[in-house]
């Protein structure tokens, strides 16, 4: 081989030096071809594309292509040429060939296409190959950045919260504990419980199933500040939309009411579609025009219209007048099924729905009470086909007022002082609100399932590598 430098096949496609000597390296998805030349679409996950590469078998011998099947991974120099053949602008005239590694017919799982999803999530260790998931996950990245450029062009800052927790009052779900006591020996109380004053942090500690409370510490200080990291969840929903880990990005504002969060929040969830839109072009189409033949146009659409805002009591009287037959049946004061939150979203307003102002007992402690006495001033996002993406709230930032939530509802707060300093030094209105990642991940792609839009899925039962 000569001393080339390698080319990814996004460079060779996007800006092709025709007539050149190229070097590239990646995976085979295809060999065919007749006794005169063999054509090989190689794959470097770079794109979704694969680039052509063309073996003269004047120069090359069966014997040196054979290794060359789906799955096979190889280094190829030749020259860079204009292609003749439907499909692509470029392919490669191979001069060199060097084999990194065969994948043997018989036994690589991924030897023919067309495998369901379900099949791929059962190898799901190989599925990056494929392109269904090379799209989704090449997506994920780009909205991922999108996140943090949308944040850092508004200047806010990326605020690191723990992922190990002493604090289990912010009820969002189950929690993970987090234990270095011998299970099968539990050092015990002289009343008999488990005595944590022993475990690894002198108390029981558990994975976060939210950074928000310590978020509020960042937004009291720095002003705006959003988290981006996993987040734990031991509830036992086997649901499409829901895993056990999954990311969460958790904005925190200083000094914004309830009406600047629900701006903000639609322009983010806006500015990620637009930008996954804009940079990963490629990969929606081929997801489109593989899945969902609406994806595209949905895209669009919420990226056009305004979300309607909605108190949930107006949302209610929608529900009760809709003649709709819901499964879980509505009046005031249930919290949301999913039925309902699409039933709004997708049958009445066609468009993704802020709804806010919920009875306070369906919400957490922290949001702040309207004058009514009877709602928070909450807001969820509902969107098309997934229902809720983001939740959300003005904070209660009178300590009184908190307080005395936190009595009524009798939540332990004996290690959540830290928590309450900020009401009581310095307590200024603030809100936030939380977008699950994945929830977003699947917006963009069109997947109906959430445990196809993260490379390692966690679920209950499910814990392979
Ligand atoms: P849901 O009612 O859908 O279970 P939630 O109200 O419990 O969600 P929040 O505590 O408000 O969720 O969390 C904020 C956001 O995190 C949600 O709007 C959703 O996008 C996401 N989210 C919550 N739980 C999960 C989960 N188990 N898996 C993936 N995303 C989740
Ligand atoms: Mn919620």
């Amino acid at each position: 081989m000569k001393p080339i430098r390698r080319q990814t096949v996004k460079q060779l496609i996007q800006n092709p030096l025709l007539d050149t000597t190229v070097d590239v390296k990646g995976w085979v998805r295809t060999r065919r071809g007749n006794k005169n030349v063999q054509f090989v679409a190689l794959n470097d996950g770079s794109t979704i594309k694969n680039i052509q590469i063309v073996f003269d078998l004047s120069r090359f011998s069966d014997e040196q292509l054979k290794p060359i099947t789906t799955g096979a991974s190889i280094h190829v120099q030749g020259t860079l040429v204009a292609s003749q053949g439907k499909g692509q602008s470029v392919e490669i005239q191979a001069d060199e060939l060097e084999i990194y590694g065969t994948a043997s017919p018989d036994e690589y799982p991924l030897q023919k296409k067309g495998h369901t999803l379900e099949f791929l999530r059962e190898k799901a260790h190989l599925r990056p190959r494929t392109n269904t998931f090379g799209a989704v996950l090449r997506i994920r990245h780009a909205l991922a950045f999108a996140v943090h450029k949308f944040f850092n062009d508004k200047g806010f800052y990326y605020f690191h919260t723990p992922l190990i927790t002493a604090s289990d009052c912010e009820g969002a779900g189950a929690m993970f504990q987090v234990t270095t006591l011998p299970l099968s020996d539990l050092p015990r109380t002289e009343e008999g419980a488990v005595d944590y004053s022993r475990d690894f942090f002198g108390k029981q500690a558990s994975l976060t199933v939210s950074g928000q409370l310590e978020g509020e510490l960042g937004a009291t200080a720095l002003g705006c500040i959003y988290t981006f990291g996993p987040t734990f969840r031991a509830e036992n929903s086997n649901t499409p939309r829901h895993l056990s880990e999954f990311w969460m990005i958790e904005p925190e504002m200083a000094f914004y009411e309830i009406a600047d969060n629900m701006d903000l929040a639609e322009e983010f969830i806006k500015f990620c579609i637009s930008y996954a839109l804009e940079h990963c072009a490629d990969d929606i189409q081929f997801l489109n025009d593989m899945f969902d033949k609406e994806l595209i146009d949905r895209l669009h659409f919420v990226v056009k219209n305004d979300f309607v805002r909605l108190p949930y009591t107006e949302g209610i009287d929608i529900l009760l007048k809709s003649g709709q037959k819901f499964e879980f049946p509505v009046s005031w004061g249930i919290d949301l099924a999913s039925e309902h939150e699409r039933y709004l979203v997708e049958k009445h307003f066609k468009k993704p729905v802020i709804l806010t102002d919920y009875p306070k007992e369906i919400k957490a402690f922290y949001m702040k009470l309207n004058d009514d006495g009877k709602t928070v001033r909450a807001m969820d996002v509902l969107f098309p086909k997934i229902g809720e993406i983001i939740g959300g709230s003005q904070r209660e930032e009178d300590y009184d007022k908190l307080m005395s939530r936190i009595e009524e509802l009798n939540i332990p707060m004996k290690d959540m002082w830290w928590y309450l300093d900020t009401r009581r030094f310095g307590t200024v209105p603030h809100s936030g609100f939380g977008l699950g990642f994945e929830r977003l991940v699947l917006f963009v792609t069109g997947m109906q399932n959430i445990r196809d839009v993260i490379p390692f899925p966690r679920f209950p039962g499910n814990c392979e590598f």
